[in-house]
């Protein structure tokens, strides 16, 4: 914990120094689109605009209200409403960014601008791309649109995340949840295991004869030893982990009769939660910006698109080697790119950033285990500082556990008032 203390007065430190006004001679009038208000694009909006209050900052974001991911998983359980997970622009536009309630539809590059849905454009000197992920509904057979009415993947907050809580509600009590998790890179990779934690609190509280088996596309995931102890510690026999060498692999579904299909047999289901893989947000590849995992290249200092010249993509949407893909990440993404970009329209050259996430997953209501890294631009990628960053000790009290549960909603509480105001 003290390295992750460390990290957390470096991040501290860190972000004073991004947002950092630019000279006043330096100043520009650059025109910079944002695509997407979510963690990434809503923080690099504010951050471009903190750091020189002259550049004309536009934010395209089709919804009114943003509905975020990090704590959903506690609306699936029944912990929390979904209106606690809701926040509007009102102040991102009151801080002087003008914020367009549109789909972003096209991009031309040459000419630097985005289409919007309504048929008008808008020209840019730098575009910033952070329309987070899309759900690959063609990489697993069987799974669409409508088969995710029926199996909910719930990776998207909103209607999805209230129809796996329904599902469990309606269940009986003994029934069958079974999770599906991907391969490699997804969003949010502690993400199904935080899930499976807060679904099995809610199964032993209101249905105790109930199991959850999770079928893996992988043989390890992040902070595992810390889950698979939290599984034996709260939910001794709830929890089963099928890893991809003992055939958790899931190759196909069928959503009439609520059946994963894995080489090595079948699971019916009564509450079948679906994550499929994924790749960047459809914008991306319209922008050119993708390569052929479905992700975005990027140049470690700027995050400007190794493809796209002037687009810069962060967030969920890019390769950020070892970073994973978090709000966090988003945000200091978004506060690196928002620095660099504010450099490169007033002729100067960014420096090599260093860039911090903490990761917290909530085990119970008042069980919170946590990651952290420190990250830097090594080999034209992004790399862990070594010997920086850390996990939650393995062995550790449960008021310890509970401090972090704790630390977990003050983070939430921070990063969506930094966001969103
Ligand atoms: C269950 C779950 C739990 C999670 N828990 C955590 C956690 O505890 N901590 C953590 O740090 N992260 C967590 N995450 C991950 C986090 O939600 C994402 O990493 C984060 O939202 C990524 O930010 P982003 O800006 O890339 O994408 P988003 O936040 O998804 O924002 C993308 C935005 O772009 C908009 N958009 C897309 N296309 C267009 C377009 N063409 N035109 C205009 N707008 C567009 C979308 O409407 C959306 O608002 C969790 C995720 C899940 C699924």
């Amino acid at each position: 914990m003290s390295r992750r203390k460390f990290c957390s007065a470096s991040a501290a430190a860190a972000v004073t120094a991004l947002v950092s006004p630019l000279p006043a001679l330096a100043q520009s009038a650059a025109r910079i689109v944002v695509i997407g208000g979510g963690f990434g694009g809503a923080s690099c909006a504010r951050a471009l605009k903190q750091i020189d209050p002259k550049l004309q900052v536009t934010l395209v974001e089709p919804n009114r209200t943003f509905i975020a991911c990090p704590f959903s998983n506690n609306v699936v359980a029944g912990l929390r409403s979904l209106e606690q997970q809701k926040f509007g622009y009102d102040k991102v536009a009151a801080s002087g960014i003008t914020v367009v309630a549109l789909e972003a539809t096209t991009i031309n590059a040459a000419a630097r601008t985005v289409g919007l849905a309504d048929g008008t454009s808008l020209a840019y000197d730098r575009l910033v791309l952070s329309p987070g992920i899309e759900l690959r509904f063609d990489a697993l057979s069987g799974y669409d649109e409508a088969a995710a009415a029926k199996m909910p993947h719930a990776w998207k907050a909103g209607e999805q995340t209230l129809l796996l809580r329904k599902q469990l509600e309606a269940m009986d009590d003994g029934g069958l949840v079974v999770i599906a998790a991907p391969a490699n890179p997804f969003r949010c990779p502690p993400g199904p295991y935080e899930r499976a934690c807060l679904i099995a609190h809610y199964l032993k509280t209101r249905k105790p004869r109930s199991k959850l088996i999770i079928l893996d596309a992988k043989d390890t995931f992040s902070k595992q030893r810390l889950f698979q102890n939290a599984w034996k510690e709260l939910y001794p026999g709830m929890i089963e982990w099928i890893s991809l060498s003992q055939g958790g692999k899931v190759n196909a579904v069928d959503p009439a009769t609520n059946t994963l299909i894995t080489d090595f047999g079948n699971h019916t289901a009564q509450v079948a939660n679906v994550i499929p893989p994924q790749r960047a947000g459809r914008i991306a590849a319209i922008a050119g910006a993708t390569d052929n995992t479905g992700w975005c290249a990027i140049d470690p200092v700027t995050f400007e698109s190794r493809s796209a010249p002037n687009i810069h993509v962060i967030g969920d949407a890019c390769l950020a080697g070892a970073m994973p893909k978090s709000a966090f990440s988003a945000n200091a993404q978004a506060k690196t790119c928002a620095n660099a970009i504010a450099t490169l329209v007033a002729g100067g050259s960014p420096a090599a950033p260093k860039l911090i996430n903490t990761c917290y997953s909530l085990a119970a209501p008042d069980y919170g285990i946590s990651i952290a890294g420190v990250y830097h631009p090594k080999n034209g990628s992004l790399a862990d500082v070594e010997g920086a960053g850390g996990v939650s000790p393995l062995e550790a009290s449960r008021d310890f556990r509970a401090r972090e549960a704790d630390y977990a909603q003050s983070w939430f509480a921070t990063i969506t008032a930094e966001v969103f105001g």
